[in-house]
């Protein structure tokens, strides 16, 4: 019978956060996947857990992934964890979780730790309805691209970061994103654990004058629909009713319904949008 791969969430700092049932599985199965096995071992060791490991890492996850497939199709249960928190979240498992389905693998993922939920339910931001970044390319190109994007985000938006590019980061976002309300968390579940809830230039220069220094997740207030309707008005004001027709109709919708679109953005009646063309075309 085929045994199964399961996805092990481990502490982010803390390590009285693992779960029983993490535990139980790292000393029941056959192999302990790791992405950083001089890490994991001091985890194991202070659990008393004798598994043996084997190292699954970004640089060899390809390959590896296929080799810990093999031994669970031929039988063997394996967990994966990462250096810390849920594996596959910022963290190489993504590759091996794809891998098992095309294989026909079965996998699991047992609930624990992640960096990011911890610091968004913390945030004091709303949590409703979230959106997860990770870290921010370094590519300046993608990392453009991405800032143009959460611009008009409207959830909350969770970043990770490293300390040394925290106040770049921050920086850019300011510069993106303009002066939101962010909670800076740092250190989570760890002793000197600090949560820092202001907004973007505040906490900037903080940083200015006191070095980042542990590990972070950003927590940025979401563009509010109020503000992202008059953004998207302002934009149609600037367009004549003409442009704003050729919007639409070159998007494939017809003239009637083109025609219904532009007096919904522009709080006008089609009859309006009407008598607006024919002058505008006179
Ligand atoms: N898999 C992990 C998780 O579930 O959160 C994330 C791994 S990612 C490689 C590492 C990043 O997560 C750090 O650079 C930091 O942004 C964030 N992180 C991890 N542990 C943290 C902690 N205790 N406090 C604050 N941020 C943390």
């Amino acid at each position: 019978m085929a045994g199964k791969l399961y996805l092990c969430a481990t502490p982010i700092g803390n390590l009285e956060d693992i779960t029983y049932r993490v535990l139980k599985t790292l000393k029941e199965v056959d192999l302990i996947a790791a992405e950083d096995t001089r890490n994991s071992i001091k985890l194991l060791n202070h659990f008393e857990i004798k598994t043996p490991m084997t190292s699954y890492h970004e640089y060899n996850k390809i390959e590896k992934s296929y080799q810990l497939v093999e031994k669970i199709k031929n039988g063997q249960n394996i967990a994966l964890i990462s250096d810390a928190g849920t594996p596959s979240i910022s963290d190489p498992g993504e590759e091996l979780v794809r891998i098992c389905y095309e294989e026909g693998v079965e996998v699991t993922s047992l609930p624990g730790p992640a960096a990011c939920i911890t610091a968004l339910t913390m945030s004091g931001l709303k949590t409703r309805r979230f959106a997860f970044e990770a870290f921010l390319p370094r590519d300046k190109k993608e990392r453009f691209a991405i800032l143009k994007e959460l611009r008009s985000e409207t959830r909350t938006i969770v970043l990770y970061e490293a300390p040394h590019h925290l106040k770049k980061t921050l920086e850019d976002l300011k510069e993106a994103l303009g002066n939101r309300r962010i909670c800076v968390c740092r250190e989570l579940t760890k002793r000197y654990e600090e949560k820092k809830l202001s907004t973007i230039s505040d906490v900037l220069s903080f940083y200015q004058d006191n070095e980042p220094r542990g590990e972070y997740v950003l927590v940025i207030e979401g563009k509010s629909f109020d503000e992202l309707r008059k953004e998207v008005q302002e934009t149609w004001q600037k367009m004549s009713i003409k442009e704003h027709m050729a919007f639409y109709e070159q998007k494939g919708i017809n003239h009637k319904e083109s025609m219904k679109l532009v007096a919904k953005d522009r709080g006008i009646s089609k009859r309006d949008v009407y008598q607006s063309l024919l002058t505008e075309t006179t």
